[in-house]
């Protein structure tokens, strides 16, 4: 999966079909909806409040 910081759209180009820049190579684990930890930091919150 790529990205493009400048359109902010994800592309599976190498190069961005949009404005033709250099896309960026992300991991899933960045990106990805299904967040690890999202969890983990939503029984945080609820400690805090
Ligand atoms: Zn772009």
């Amino acid at each position: 999966m790529k990205y493009c910081d400048v359109c902010r759209r994800y592309t599976l180009e190498d190069i961005c079909p949009r404005c033709h820049g250099q896309s960026l190579q992300v991991g899933p684990a960045r990106f990805s909806p299904q967040d690890p930890y999202g969890e983990y930091r939503r029984k945080l919150k609820k400690q805090h409040k």
